[in-house]
């Protein structure tokens, strides 16, 4: 399939998950405690299959999805995303045992996940990360440290952790542990944030762990990280994208009904002028998604540096297009409860997390110059 169009199943489907998005799970996300993991909108997630969807779907299914529920959504859309986070390296590295455990239950929404590799000492620099697991006997360690900014934190039912098995050896000393809530020694606490988003720091006070427990090989769990953050940064621009397209569509709207100067807000040709630009920003950035998530599913050798340009651009074009979006609203859309000024928090976030705006176009760089050919 070419990347730059999509075939009209796919559209069709998007169509159907704005539907879903605004009529099933809208609701749920309304009635939710800001700040704390909504279990009823998960659930929902859980019987509409979509959750499932993480695990059988290529990375253009799952851009669609965070596109389209975006759309609608954005509530939904995070809790679909913190879910295939947290569960795709069991899906990826897990042992029969630990998929069995866990992966019917997070695709059914009864129980969630989290990814958690940020630090108060390394967030930028992950493989500067200190959380130790320190040996404890014969294929058991002990973990002992801090993660910070982890989405889903304190309430979620187990947490992928990567933690530092090899002192001194960067991101060759790193092992992924599937760690269990109820483990003895691990406590946490929610952080509340400008758009508030389940999220926590977490403490570890000698956690037990065995090898059961390690997600892929030991000191290799830097790989589990990055080929997950791999699959999961176009899908952040997609995410972006569906705001993008909200905020946009808000405004076509919004300026064919205003009155002003005689006659309408987009008889202005600078109003104009300016939702053509927002509009040839937001696709341009959408081909760029769809382009990366097709590589990856082609299994593309470029993959890394397509899945850090599509980040990156549709971050910061979503960024541009909801800001744009209020300024042409006026005031109203400042007041609380507006769909732009949920938007307007909620689009901040995606340019730091998962590899901030520079760290991608550190990526991108390294990838040009390690396949130069100096003559
Ligand atoms: C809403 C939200 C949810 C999150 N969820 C999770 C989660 O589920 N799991 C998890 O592990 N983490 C999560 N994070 C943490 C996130 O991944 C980190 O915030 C991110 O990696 C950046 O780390 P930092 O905040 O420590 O910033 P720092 O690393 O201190 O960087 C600060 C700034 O310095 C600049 N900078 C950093 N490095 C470079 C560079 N190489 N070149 C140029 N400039 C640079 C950038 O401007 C960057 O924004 C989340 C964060 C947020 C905001």
């Amino acid at each position: 399939m070419p990347a730059f169009s999509l075939e009209p199943s796919h559209t069709a489907r998007c169509a159907e998950l704005r539907a879903l998005a605004e009529e099933r799970l809208r609701p749920l996300a309304e009635k939710g405690e800001p700040g704390q993991v909504n279990r009823p909108l998960v659930a929902e997630l859980g019987r509409l299959g979509l959750l499932e969807r993480l695990f059988t779907a290529g990375a253009l299914d799952l851009c669609l999805m965070r596109e389209s529920l975006a759309y609608a959504c954005t509530e939904a859309e995070t809790a679909l995303a913190l879910q295939g986070l947290g569960a795709h390296p069991v899906h990826a590295h897990g042992t029969p045992a630990q998929r069995e455990r866990w992966l019917p239950a997070v695709g059914e929404g009864t129980a969630v996940a989290a990814f958690a590799l940020s630090e108060p000492g390394a967030g930028s620099d992950a493989a500067a990360l200190s959380l130790s697991a320190r040996p404890d006997g014969p294929s058991r360690w002990r973990l002992t440290g801090e993660k910070c900014w982890i989405s889903n934190a304190p309430e979620a039912d187990f947490c992928t952790v990567f933690a530092r098995t090899t002192p001194g050896a960067g991101a060759r000393g790193v092992t992924a542990f599937l760690v269990p809530a109820d483990r003895p020694g691990l406590t946490g606490t929610a952080l509340d944030m400008l758009s508030p988003h389940p999220i926590g720091a977490l403490a570890f006070d000698a956690v037990p762990v065995s090898a059961d427990d390690v997600l892929g090989e030991v000191d290799r769990g830097f790989r589990v990280a990055m080929g997950t953050l791999n699959l999961f940064r176009p899908s952040v621009g997609a995410f972006a994208l569906g705001m993008a397209q909200a905020a946009l569509d808000a405004t076509l709207a919004h300026t064919s009904r205003r009155d002003a100067f005689g006659g309408k807000l987009r008889d202005l040709q600078s109003v104009a002028h300016t939702v053509a630009e927002m509009a040839l920003r937001t696709d341009a950035a959408r081909l760029m998604v769809y382009a990366a998530a097709t590589a990856y599913d082609e299994g593309a050798p470029d993959v890394p540096k397509r899945a850090a340009m599509a980040k990156l651009l549709a971050t910061e074009t979503a960024q541009y297009v909801v800001d744009t979006a209020v300024q042409l609203h006026g005031a109203r859309a400042l007041q609380r409860g507006h769909l732009l000024e949920h938007l307007y928090r909620e689009v901040r976030a995606p340019r730091i997390y998962e590899g901030a705006s520079e760290v991608q176009r550190g990526i991108i760089a390294k990838e040009l110059y390690a396949h130069l050919e100096v003559p």
